[in-house]
């Protein structure tokens, strides 16, 4: 066992320095108490640990998904007998954000089971955001890959936030997706930070994978230029028809460890807790609450899978004396600054807008 990594050494820098994946082989390695105690501390150095951030996701368009994700049900590729829907109607998404808001959520997320949104769907989207942003809500949307343009576009509608996961890592992701490159997914992200939008990435464990991928993953999130403000992780959900339906289950303590190196490695993001936390206990999501994660989808479905009740994450939070966190005044998120989060006095322009995040496994898996 080691101990080479340090509380001081890891707040003092961690959003800017590089991880090597020697550093975070060795988080792995701690006693589990003592991983928890480190990513504990400076989840309390930057969050009150009593808050957590509650989002709301709804599918805006379901199934039919031309890509392949193994993990994922809403691929045409597999027969999960999922229901297919077309893209909502405007009003039945403003509709479904006007409730999430009564319930108390602070962010809407809004999930399409696409490659990529096409020219025809953008003014449907663009009317979508508007919408949700007038109701006070933050906004969050999924949709696949980004062109440059289309970013633009997204970001001058008022998006605040978009959700792209990298999955897995680089060296796992052609065992699990073969229809997009990871590089495709990095690109994204990169035009998703150059429209001045927050960025929602993470991925999915459980799926088969060994640590080293899980390390790998979090490496690549930690030392993207800037790392997401929302880091969604994801506990594979097995489908049946998908072709992960029988992998084998992931050690709850690892998941737990996963969450506390996330939260060493990116200490200013949000770390949430998505897909798989249905069949999570509730002392297992403390736990992972303890060990950083302070973000979570509310309500009965996440895209296409269950996920708790929010009468019961509410008595959850209760037993646990938390509480939903309440909207932050808009930070405003300048792409050119060196440091992510930093708040100034500017009105927002075309390059800065409004911030605070989300996500779900596609949330669209891909999207959670
Ligand atoms: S994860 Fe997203 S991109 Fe992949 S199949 Fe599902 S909906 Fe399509």
């Amino acid at each position: 066992m080691t101990h080479t990594a340090t509380t001081t050494e890891t707040t003092s820098s961690a959003h800017r320095k590089t991880w090597h994946r020697q550093e975070i082989e060795a988080l792995f390695q701690l006693p589990l108490h003592e991983l928890l105690f480190q990513a504990h501390s400076i989840h309390r150095q930057h969050f009150d640990p009593s808050k957590i951030q509650v989002s709301t996701l709804l599918s805006i368009k379901t199934g039919a998904c031309p890509e392949d994700c193994k993990y994922c049900p809403q691929s045409a590729r597999y027969d999960t007998e999922l229901e297919r829907e077309q893209l909502l109607e405007v009003e039945k998404v403003l509709n479904a954000a006007q409730q999430a808001k009564a319930t108390g959520a602070t962010r809407f997320c809004m999930g399409a089971a696409w490659r990529n949104p096409k020219e025809r769907d953008m003014p449907k989207l663009n009317a979508m955001i508007k919408g949700v942003r007038a109701m006070g809500l933050e906004t969050c949307m999924t949709l696949g890959m980004l062109s440059p343009q289309q970013a633009d576009e997204l970001a001058a509608a008022g998006l605040d936030y978009y959700n792209h996961n990298l999955d897995t890592s680089a060296e796992f992701y052609g065992d699990i997706i073969t229809t997009r490159t990871y590089q495709d997914r990095l690109d994204t992200l990169a035009n998703v930070r150059s429209a001045g939008m927050k960025v929602c990435s993470g991925g999915i464990v459980g799926l088969g994978e060994e640590q080293k991928d899980r390390i790998g993953l979090l490496q690549q999130l930690a030392n993207l230029p800037i790392p997401p403000e929302s880091v969604p992780i994801n506990n594979l959900v097995k489908v049946a028809g998908t072709p992960l339906e029988d992998v084998a289950d992931l050690d709850p303590f690892e998941f737990v460890r996963c969450i506390a190196v996330a939260r060493i490695l990116m200490p200013t993001s949000y770390v949430r807790l998505s897909a798989g936390r249905e069949t999570m206990s509730d002392e297992l999501q403390a736990m992972c609450f303890f060990a950083g994660a302070n973000s979570i989808f509310y309500g009965e479905k996440l895209l296409t899978t269950a996920n708790p009740g929010t009468n019961h994450d509410l008595a959850l939070f209760e037993r646990l004396g938390l509480a939903p966190e309440q909207p932050r005044q808009p930070l405003y998120y300048d792409a050119t600054a060196q440091a992510p989060g930093v708040a100034t006095a500017e009105t927002p322009t075309d390059a800065t807008v409004s911030a605070s995040c989300k996500t779900s496994q596609c949330s669209r898996a891909e999207h959670v």
